[in-house]
């Protein structure tokens, strides 16, 4: 399998190449793509160090698989190509989630919807991903009429410059000198910002409407109804969020425990009187999404679940998700 990755020394093609060997997926070659800026660098892979390639048509020839990460317009302009010349892509950006002719995949919910000689696949966001895999198996298992999430995410949901600018605010911060982001709407060292991505006419973020088109396209549930808030908050890794449910059916949280324990890529976190609850200093790195906190809505009595869920938003909202999808296309061609 001759893998490229596009987007290799950004934030979430970082993570796609040291997850290739954790996950054992094993590449024949591995094709190391960026703009001009990166051309000429060399990143280790599980096949050692490999150069950095500025991306071209002739990129993608004789390549099986890309995994896309460059953002939206890098998406438009090479996945087409891609395809043309064989390529399978799937892409983390959002230029192709809300297409009805693109799969919206994550392997847990609907990985089958990857297969059928589909050639490009759209990985969620990575807010969408962490909520529904924490709350696709209480959907199956009690029905949901609302959802309402408030989230908490950290710097690197918006790639390697969030991050580094999180470094430099908060040196800035401590030594008294003047804020200069860049990236960020505001100031993000000591501050928390409800602002991601661009303000819509109805008053949310785009953010806030890509977990609600995205949950809906992913569960198949045109009538479920969510709504959310999107807050960044200082921290450099994994996004956090507190997830409110209305569903269909009775639920008690000790119900709730069990089908989430058993639940495919989730790890129950719930001992609170312990201290044990998910947190971005328990999630950094994990593969699962954790669970805790859960407890009946004093708002929906037995009709409803409060709960938090922390996830690594680079892993399964991004790197991890992507190469899933990979592997089940492996396993199923
Ligand atoms: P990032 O750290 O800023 O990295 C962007 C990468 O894309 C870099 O490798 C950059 O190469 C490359 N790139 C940018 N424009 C390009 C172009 N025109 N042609 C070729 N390569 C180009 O961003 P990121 O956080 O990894 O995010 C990448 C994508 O994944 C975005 O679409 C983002 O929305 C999505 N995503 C991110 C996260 C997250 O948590 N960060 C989660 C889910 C999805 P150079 O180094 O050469 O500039």
């Amino acid at each position: 399998m001759r893998l490229a990755i596009l987007g290799a020394t950004g934030a979430v093609g970082r993570e796609v190449l040291s997850c290739l060997s954790a996950m054992s997926i094993s590449c024949e070659d591995i094709v190391l793509l960026a703009s001009e800026k990166s051309a000429g660098t060399t990143i280790m892979t599980p096949l050692g160090m490999r150069p950095v390639q500025a991306v071209s048509k002739e990129s993608f020839r004789d390549i099986d698989f890309a995994i896309f990460s460059a953002g939206n317009d890098a998406a438009k302009t090479w996945a087409p190509i891609a395809n043309e010349m064989g390529c399978i892509v799937i892409d983390n950006s959002s230029a192709f989630r809300y297409d009805d002719a693109v799969p919206l995949v994550i392997p847990e919910i609907n990985a089958e919807c990857a297969l059928g000689g589909v050639s490009l696949i759209a990985n969620p966001n990575c807010t969408t991903a962490i909520a529904a895999i924490a709350v696709y198996p209480l959907y199956r298992a009690f029905g949901i009429r609302r959802m309402i999430v408030s989230t908490y995410q950290s710097a690197s949901g918006a790639g390697a410059e969030g991050m580094q600018e999180l470094k430099e605010e908060t040196r800035n911060a401590l030594d008294a000198l003047p804020a200069k982001h860049r990236v960020f709407a505001h100031p993000i060292a000591f501050n928390i910002i409800p602002h991601i991505d661009t303000f819509q006419e109805n008053g949310y973020t785009r953010e806030e409407m890509k977990v609600a088109w995205e949950i809906r396209k992913i569960f198949g549930d045109d009538a479920l109804q969510i709504s959310c808030t999107a807050v960044r908050i200082p921290v450099m890794r994994v996004h956090c969020e507190s997830i409110v449910i209305e569903t269909e059916r009775p639920v008690t949280p000790s119900e709730a425990r069990r089908i989430l324990s058993a639940a495919a890529g989730v790890e129950l976190l719930d001992d609170p009187l312990k201290g044990v609850y998910p947190m971005p200093l328990t999630a950094t790195g994990k593969f699962p999404v954790q669970v805790g906190r859960i407890r009946q809505s004093l708002a929906f009595g037995e009709y409803g679940l409060e709960f938090f869920v922390a996830g690594d938003q680079l892993l399964k909202g991004a790197a991890l998700n992507a190469l899933q999808i990979l592997s089940f296309l492996l396993h199923h061609s």
